[in-house]
């Protein structure tokens, strides 16, 4: 596919809507708007965008409904505005699936660094990784069909939970520390809010329950030890 890549903005304010919409536009996006999570629910059966701008506050659903709701039938990127500060909690400790938050007032530049830096990573040929397996005692994680399987359970992880884990993963045996974890999985090159990974690290622990292979490097970052288990080498 060529061309522009449209992007849906759900936003019930109108003032930051259009200027939402401006800064992308001028960043060569297509941009459509919508006020209420029905009219984005509507837009993305009719005509799916690259990517939504998702406002956790709207008038009829809830963001954070709205987003769950487009989990159920898309992996759409969505990246979700907040009002205040302590709502971040809420859309990643829900599980909605959302990829990412920005919390208002953002600056704009940074808005559109990161609809670059989520479509780049949603791209299908992103992962140099394809088909890649990692196995790691129960722990089985697959890059291509992005499936995580403890024994026969397969875990419902959320896009960003899933990148971390493979992440570090696919380092066994080092610290990775928190703004590096950031870098790789969600590709800001600027120290950005840490506070993002240790609330994917606490999802994917919850989910995983005793299969985590996380293990806090306190001070530092996360690691995952080099071998859990004395599997038989191949
Ligand atoms: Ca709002």
């Amino acid at each position: 596919m060529t061309g522009q890549q449209s992007i849906l903005v759900v936003e019930d304010e109108a003032s930051i809507a259009s200027f939402v919409a401006l800064y992308l536009k001028n960043a060569g996006y297509a941009v459509r708007t919508v006020s209420t999570g029905q009219g984005a629910l509507t837009q993305l059966a009719s005509e799916p965008p690259a990517l939504v701008i998702l406002d956790l506050n709207l008038p009829d659903i809830d963001g954070v409904e709205v987003c769950r709701r487009i989990r159920k039938g898309s992996d759409v990127p969505i990246l979700m505005l907040t009002a205040r500060d302590e709502d971040v909690d809420k859309i990643i400790g829900l599980e909605v699936g959302a990829d990412d938050y920005l919390t208002k007032p953002f600056n704009p530049r940074e808005l559109v660094a990161r609809v670059k830096t989520i479509l780049r990573r949603a791209a299908p040929e992103r992962r140099r990784d394809e088909g890649e397996e990692i196995t790691h005692g129960d722990l089985v994680i697959n890059a291509g069909k992005r499936e995580v399987h403890v024994g026969d359970e397969e875990i419902q992880l959320a896009p960003k939970e899933f990148d971390l884990l493979w992440e570090l993963l696919d380092h066994r045996g080092l610290v990775l520390t928190r703004d590096q974890l950031l870098e790789r999985v969600w590709g800001y090159t600027f120290a950005g809010d840490t506070r993002t990974v240790d609330v994917h690290v606490r999802q994917v622990r919850r989910k995983l329950g005793d299969a985590s292979p996380i293990v806090t490097v306190w001070g530092v970052g996360y690691k995952v030890a080099s071998e859990k288990t004395s599997a038989p080498a191949a």
